[in-house]
């Protein structure tokens, strides 16, 4: 939290923070925000009901005396007799995929000619229980996880804690209002974030915002208009390619859940977004789909064949107060 502290931000103003007893003062608004259990809660009050719901009040109160595996087992209640399966894959995976995503920063980085800053202060945006989290720990100086819902920051808090994993902090807030003051993170990392916002255009500007010059943002995006994967939260082969309007009643017809907080982009919106943001200062690297004969069919056809593979991958970065503005090849 003393690491932590110099980059906080009010949301609403912008205004430098004070310790209180309660948790911490806005001074120029004034606001205060609850501290609980060491994280900050900065987001902003649901627009009906009480702040926190019930499953959180009860983590809350369990939190000091529980274990991460017991908070676990909470929160996947439900699950019954696939628990103990569930947290032998969901832990034994989890360090891996932080690696792997590491790997992949800082490989799209080097392939946009950039390079991932050493000692770096860290932003996880939309972190939930932590995965991204663990490598970001690793390998910089400070990594702060972010996200909208508490339940899942104090996991992960947890989590952290029984790792012995200390570089970490958590803040929870909305990723469109980041409490952070401008130029606080080298690096900031979106796993599985952009497409669930409803302003990603505001998301976009945020992160450039906290960024230092020359800090990156790495996220991926799945495509819109793909033709060789299914929608990839409902399993459905085209809803990308349907008018915005029918997509939630044709998911409805077909799956029986409701279709929302998902926006995919297509190429197209991805560029005109990111340039929006930062500029011509950004690389978009497409990911081929993961079946061989589908990569076998795709790969000759790379280049041409980008507006319908499955996932864009982004490094987009501030530019360096010496760095012109030049066009995008
Ligand atoms: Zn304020």
């Amino acid at each position: 939290m003393a690491e932590l502290l110099p980059l906080l931000r009010c949301p609403a103003c912008r205004g430098a923070l004070t310790v209180a007893s309660a948790g911490l003062t806005c001074p120029a608004c004034p606001r205060t925000f609850e501290v609980i259990h060491g994280i900050p809660d900065f987001r902003p009050d649901p627009p009906e009901g009480p702040r926190h719901g019930d499953f959180c009040l009860e983590v809350i109160r369990r939190w000091l005396d529980s274990s991460y595996r017991e908070l676990w087992g909470l929160y996947h209640r439900e699950e019954g007799d696939a628990l103990q399966r569930l947290w032998d894959k969901h832990e034994a995976e989890a360090p891996q995929r932080g690696a792997r995503r590491w790997e992949q920063i800082a490989c799209h980085a080097a392939a946009a000619g950039r390079t991932v800053p050493m000692d770096a202060s860290a932003l996880d945006v939309g972190c939930g229980a932590g995965s991204a989290l663990f490598a970001l720990a690793r390998r910089a100086r400070l990594a702060v996880g972010l996200d909208i819902l508490l339940t899942d920051l104090l996991l992960a808090k947890k989590r952290f804690a029984e790792a012995g994993i200390a570089n970490v902090a958590f803040v929870a807030a909305s990723a469109l209002e980041l409490p952070f003051a401008e130029q606080s993170f080298d690096l900031a990392n979106a796993t599985d974030v952009v497409e669930h916002v409803p302003d990603q255009e505001r998301l976009l500007g945020e992160v450039r915002r906290a960024l230092r010059p020359g800090g990156l943002f790495f996220f991926n995006s799945p495509n819109r208009f793909t033709l060789l994967t299914r929608e990839p939260h409902v399993k459905l082969w085209g809803v990308g390619w349907l008018p915005r309007r029918w997509m939630e009643p044709y998911v409805r017809w077909r799956r029986g859940k409701p279709y929302r907080s998902k926006r995919l982009l297509s190429l197209f919106e991805l560029r005109r977004l990111l340039r929006a943001a930062f500029g011509p200062h950004f690389a978009i690297r497409s990911l081929l789909p993961r079946s061989a004969l589908a990569r076998a069919l795709v790969r000759p056809f790379e280049a041409i064949a980008r507006p319908i593979l499955p996932q864009h991958n982004v490094v987009a970065w501030k530019a360096e107060a010496t760095e012109g503005i030049r066009e995008e090849k």
